[in-house]
């Protein structure tokens, strides 16, 4: 059963520097870490100029190492996709040798994010990375991968400390280097997560508002359904195509502007499925905003049946669900004192959300897993601080 967890960093950080014994023959001497994080509601609303409600966790990501002599950056992970090697070596880049995106892929996120810091420029180095976060559950280890990075390298040769770049700027490695044109969201709150506080992100202008969660008698409780349906790849750029496709015909910028009224004014020359996949969008944006109100006026029921809403509208009109995951929310609004529970990430597996009475949480557990056809994975946690550089 799992219990609620110490900040993951402190066990991490001790493997990640023995790895870095063992692998390069000498001692760390920098050290960083980044958390992953679990949205709460607002789901494939950030790249449409929306509002995401996620909060850090205390599952992250560790990177440690040291600056070398040569111009070599030498990396080691402890977690790579089964396919691929766990260390990759390259040249620290320079204006007329930029890097490039290549094999192994995880090395990507790294890379991007060399290449895109605004600090430098970038000695050689090496590194170890460990993480517990889960890879491809929907907890972002991208991010948390990106971020640790990031601020391992503001230690090596620091930047300006600017908060906002340092978000984007993993964002544009992710977009650049691991193909993937993700929101701000799961970079925004590696970066800013607080302890004790979910964070709403306007993802339009940016700006960010703490919203206390740090009642003691809620949990939060993250269920990982363990499955990872391998789609074509193309669902996340199609489902942003139909978005914008959406937008343009209702004139508007981006969704975020748009009302359900006009919506479904212009519902004949959408075509069904551009018409629900704007109907999830547009709903979502205006649920997060009343999610972060009643978190803010302790009203967890509310809370609770916009996360349902949200699941509901995720699984019907943008499609993006899975029986798997239908399964853990239907079972786990079963229990008594569940407030609600939803689906959370890019969607077609991953993990639930489940927001719940702390003493319900063992209950919980033991009934989801009962009900779920598949081996569920879970993580009781609570809000955690956003992304560091640790003493060593
Ligand atoms: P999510 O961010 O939800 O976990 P993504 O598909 O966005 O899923 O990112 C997962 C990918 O990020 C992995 O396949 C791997 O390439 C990379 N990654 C994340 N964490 C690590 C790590 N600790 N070591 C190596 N690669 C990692
Ligand atoms: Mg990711």
């Amino acid at each position: 059963m799992a219990e609620p967890q110490e900040p993951g960093s402190s066990s991490l950080l001790a493997a990640a520097r023995r790895a870095h014994e063992e692998a390069f023959g000498g001692a760390a001497v920098l050290a960083a870490w980044a958390p992953g994080r679990v949205n709460l509601i607002g789901e494939h609303t950030d790249y449409n100029d929306g509002f995401v409600l996620p909060m850090a966790l205390q599952l992250g990501t560790v990177l440690v190492g040291s600056p070398t002599q040569d111009n070599t950056i030498s990396i080691v992970t402890s977690s790579a996709e089964a396919d691929e090697p766990h260390k990759v070596q390259f040249p620290a880049p320079r204006p007329n040798s930029p890097l490039s995106p290549g094999l192994p892929r995880w090395a990507n996120y790294v890379k991007g994010v060399i290449q895109h810091y605004r600090g430098g420029p970038v000695p050689g180095f090496t590194a170890v990375v460990a993480s517990n976060v889960p890879l491809g559950g929907g907890l972002s280890s991208s991010a948390s991968l990106e971020v640790a990075t990031y601020t391992f390298l503001q230690q090596l040769c620091p930047d300006d400390g600017d908060l906002v770049a340092k978000a984007l700027a993993c964002q544009k490695a992710e977009h650049t280097f691991a193909g993937m044109p993700c929101g701000i969201m799961d970079q925004f709150i590696s970066v800013m997560g607080q302890e004790g506080h979910a964070l709403l992100i306007d993802c339009r202008s940016l700006e960010t508002v703490l919203v206390p969660l740090s009642d003691a008698s809620l949990a939060v409780l993250i269920t990982n359904s363990n499955v990872r349906h391998t789609l074509t790849g193309s669902e996340y750029p199609t489902r942003r195509r139909q978005c914008e496709e959406a937008a343009a015909a209702l004139g508007k910028a981006s969704l975020r502007d748009a009302t359900l009224p006009e919506l479904e004014e212009a519902r004949s020359s959408l075509g069904d499925e551009v018409f629900r996949r704007a109907r999830h969008v547009i709903g979502e944006i205006a649920r997060t905003s009343q999610a972060a109100q009643a978190l803010q006026n302790k009203d967890y029921k509310t809370f609770g049946k916009l996360m349902v809403e949200s699941h509901n509208s995720l699984r019907d009109d943008f499609e993006v669900s899975c029986p798997e995951l239908d399964e853990l929310v239907a079972a786990a609004l079963e229990v008594k004192g569940v407030y609600g529970s939803r689906m959370t990430g890019g969607g077609f597996g991953g993990c639930t959300v489940t927001l719940l009475e702390a003493e319900a949480a063992a209950k919980a557990q033991k009934h989801i897993q009962e009900k779920y056809s598949g081996t569920a994975t879970f993580y009781l946690t609570k809000p955690s601080a956003g992304a560091k550089a640790l003493p060593l």
